[in-house]
């Protein structure tokens, strides 16, 4: 007989892996194409040699290591098996009862409806502007007595948009204080803003208890597979999350590789800006052959195909190109190399490819 299992779950689909074709060019999960650096890859090892042993539950050095780079207390900062675990320690720390709300722009990263879920809370998703960024003023007015959270993806994924530090002021000025705000900023490294214009969570924060930052070493500090993102926020905010932390899950390999890489930060952000130059490129020449791309502040471009997504993304993996559909949206790009961003180009400016998807 099967078990009885939480029937809500029901509505949660069943994890789907990316197809994964030899030979094939993939852009479809927003990772970094290079391989960790060498100090971090010696860190790796060394650390290996010690995996009889439990890690750090409590993360201390690579906290210690963070609250210096960001010039905050270690008492501001959790750290996560990867930031998606913190997202969804988040809904444990605020969410106790079906009628708790978590409000998050739609669409945007998809762990979002998925931990709501799983947190047993209610999802309140709002749909993004024309120009697909978050609707602010729609999100601000669907805060009710029930809201516990609210998600904002900033640059968002996964169009790659991103709204500047005015806006995003003026977002958290208008929400009460007893709501927390989680700020994932996944992507915060390849935010090209203005200075005076970047919006910088952990800026904002420092003044404001109910804001908490998401960061990650997933991303530019490429370290995808190892599992590590971190939140910065409020003494109280880090407490809780500590206590609903899933015991030992940061482990050991990815501690030592986070320290040794943000130690070589500044190799790791130069490699931004190859990238920049590149997501710059592609989208001119989307633009070129005809395609509606917003303007991206990440490491992605954004098709808004709408329904088409699904059989663009299957002509693409016929190619050897494999993209992420987010049915029915959209397409996801993610910037690579520049012979794989070629790749993709080839296909995608393909006058046959062009005539078949019109959006
Ligand atoms: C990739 C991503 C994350 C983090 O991923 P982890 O690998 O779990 O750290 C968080 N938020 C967004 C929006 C992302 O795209």
């Amino acid at each position: 007989m099967i078990p009885h299992i939480r029937p809500d779950l029901d509505s949660i689909p069943a994890y789907v892996p990316g197809r994964n074709h030899p030979g094939a060019v993939k852009l479809a999960s927003n990772e970094t194409t290079f391989g960790p650096l060498p100090s971090a890859a010696k860190a790796i090892a060394e650390a290996a040699e010690l995996a009889n042993r439990y890690p750090d539950n409590q993360a201390g050095d690579l906290r210690t290591a963070l609250a210096e780079f960001l010039g905050v207390e270690v008492t501001n900062i959790a750290v996560g098996c990867g930031s998606v675990a913190l997202c969804q320690e988040l809904v444990q720390i605020t969410c106790a009862a079906p009628t708790d709300e978590v409000v998050y722009a739609w669409r945007s990263f998809e762990a979002y409806p998925i931990v709501t879920k799983v947190g047993n809370a209610k999802a309140v998703p709002i749909p993004l502007t024309a120009d697909l960024t978050h609707d602010f003023d729609a999100m601000a007015a669907a805060v009710t007595e029930h809201t516990k959270l609210i998600f904002v993806c900033n640059p968002n994924n996964p169009t790659g948009t991103a709204l500047g530090r005015a806006e995003l002021i003026r977002f958290l000025d208008a929400i009460p204080s007893h709501i927390l705000v989680v700020l994932d900023e996944a992507y915060f490294e390849y935010l090209r803003l203005t200075p005076e214009d970047r919006p910088d969570g952990v800026e904002l924060g420092r003044t404001r208890p109910n804001v908490v930052v998401l960061r990650t070493f997933s991303k530019a500090y490429g370290l995808a597979g190892l599992r590590a993102g971190y939140a910065v926020g409020d003494p109280a905010v880090i407490a809780a999350l500590m206590k609903v932390h899933i015991p030992f899950s940061v482990n050991r390999l990815v501690q030592a590789a986070a320290i040794a890489s943000l130690e070589a930060r500044g190799e790791l952000l130069d490699r931004t800006e190859t990238l920049i130059v590149e997501r710059e490129r592609v989208r001119d020449e989307l633009l070129a052959a005809g395609y509606r791309v917003p303007p991206s502040e990440a490491n992605f471009v954004w098709l808004p195909l709408g329904d088409q997504g699904v059989a663009y993304t299957e002509a693409s993996a016929a190619e050897g190109v494999l993209l992420r559909a987010y049915a029915p949206d959209g397409v996801r790009v993610t910037i690579g190399d520049p012979h794989e961003n070629d790749r993709f180009l080839r296909f995608a400016t393909d006058p046959a490819v062009r005539g078949r998807f019109t959006a």
